[in-house]
């Protein structure tokens, strides 16, 4: 994409009332644009990172038997009422309407209940399970506080996987495929280092349910991590003598942290289906409730943790797997016609060899671009500039650590294709 499109412009200073760096830096680099407290839009550059990180946790889904669907935002109450959950007592973070019938609606703040009621038309025998339907959808919360930037927003879009199993044992086997990726999810999105698995409290069904949680000085939680076996228990459960019986560590030598919870996995049981009336028939033909599962992740919330703790003093640094563009090429002297002329070349080949390339053809003066660059975090910086040109060779300078070096123009895609 050449950079004289993008209709954002970067700032020099967040607004005033921002106060979460991942989003003051966001809306200076020119990814989203703040809508209210708590609710953002994505511009192109940040609806491309999202859509990276949407793309590793949808290749990771799809790798443990997910099935991807898409449920509505719009709820009609009755599901809700059968489970307990539509009272404002029971639910303080719904969004609720009527429709000009006078009939309730809320916008949904997650999708149990109307997906166990539509399972209910899909599911009659042992033969329909176990499944695994997921989606990325939007949520709507009023939550209380949301001063964290993308982290806590009152409308965002979750990655909902919900299991649909015959029994706890069957159950258990998918829960720790999910736990295994969700661990990849966080690797690869460059988490991998300071995410934690993490015992929190679990409901009726299981005595625990695990959080991933990211060591981050924002983050509203609070965790105690065992670097021995990397797990950590999260505050609700630390006075708990029983979690260290089943998880083997010590108390004596976890460490404190903040943390943000990046997702979760949680053993349903059979609340909802008893609630909703899911249930199958075994080979015996007996009648038994669906075990089930829910497993979720913030994409925007785990691009915003990324953004707080991969920058910089000079701006974002994403790493290759989120980043909107791998390389950011940046054409100085655009008066100088054979400047621009290899700046093109250069463009259509990286292009051509599938690299993602953001190409700043606009008309600014070096240092402008450069900062700009910085800001916007991409992985790879090319510059072609007369110098360049009349060496044959692009100066690369890598986001991250700051290397330079010098590369012809097969050099430079030898590099970036080579996997
Ligand atoms: P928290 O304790 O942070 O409020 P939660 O327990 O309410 O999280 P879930 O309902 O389990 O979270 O949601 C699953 C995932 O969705 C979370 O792990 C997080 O990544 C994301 N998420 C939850 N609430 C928000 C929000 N308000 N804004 C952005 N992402 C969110
Ligand atoms: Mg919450």
């Amino acid at each position: 994409m050449k950079q004289s499109q993008l209709f954002t412009k970067t700032r020099r200073e967040a607004p005033k009332d921002e106060v979460a760096k991942n989003a003051q830096l966001l809306i200076r680099a020119g990814y989203i644009y703040k809508e209210m407290a708590g609710v953002y839009d994505l511009l192109p550059l940040g609806l491309r990172t999202f859509e990276k990180v949407v793309g590793i946790i949808r290749e990771e889904m799809n790798k443990i038997g997910g099935v991807e669907m898409h449920l509505s935002a719009l709820q009609s109450a009755e599901p809700w009422q059968k489970s307990g959950r539509w009272s404002d007592e029971a639910v303080d973070a719904w969004f609720k309407t009527k429709l000009k019938n006078g009939a309730d609606v809320g916008l949904g703040f997650t999708h149990e209940e109307p997906l166990t009621a539509l399972m209910t038309e899909q599911i009659s025998s042992y033969k329909d399970l176990p499944s695994y339907p997921y989606q990325f959808q939007t949520k709507f919360r009023n939550e209380e506080r949301a001063k964290s930037g993308l982290m806590r927003t009152r409308e965002f879009v979750m990655k909902d996987l919900y299991s649909f199993s015959k029994d706890a044992d069957e159950h258990q086997k998918f829960y720790e495929k999910a736990a295994e990726a969700y661990a990849r999810v966080f690797e690869r999105v460059g988490l991998g280092a300071v995410t934690y698995k993490t015992f929190a409290s679990g409901g009726s069904f299981s005595k625990y349910s695990h959080e991933f949680q990211t060591v981050c000085d924002a983050g509203e939680d609070v965790i105690y991590i065992d670097d021995a076996t990397k797990l950590a228990l999260n505050k609700e459960v630390y006075d708990d003598p029983e979690v260290y019986k089943t998880t083997g560590v010590v108390k004596e030598n976890l460490r404190e942290a903040k943390a943000v919870e990046v997702g979760n996995i949680f053993t349903l049981g059979t609340r909802f289906s008893e609630a909703l009336g899911l249930s199958y028939k075994t080979a015996e033909g007996k009648s038994e409730s669906v075990f089930m599962g829910s497993y979720g992740i913030g994409p925007a919330r785990v691009m915003a943790v990324v953004a707080e703790l991969l920058s910089d003093d000079k701006g974002l640094v994403w790493p290759e797997e989120v980043a909107p563009f791998r390389v950011h090429l940046i054409e100085l002297q655009s008066d100088n016609e054979e400047v621009s002329k290899e700046a093109a070349e250069l463009y259509r080949e990286l292009t051509e060899a599938g690299v993602e390339v953001l190409w700043d053809d606009r008309d600014a003066r070096a240092g402008e671009k450069f900062a700009e660059s910085d800001l916007l975090g991409l992985p790879l910086r090319v510059v072609v500039s007369e110098k360049t040109l009349a060496a044959g060779k692009f100066e690369c300078v890598e986001r991250a650590s700051g290397h330079t070096s010098h590369k012809s123009i097969s050099e430079l895609i030898g590099h970036l294709t080579l996997r």
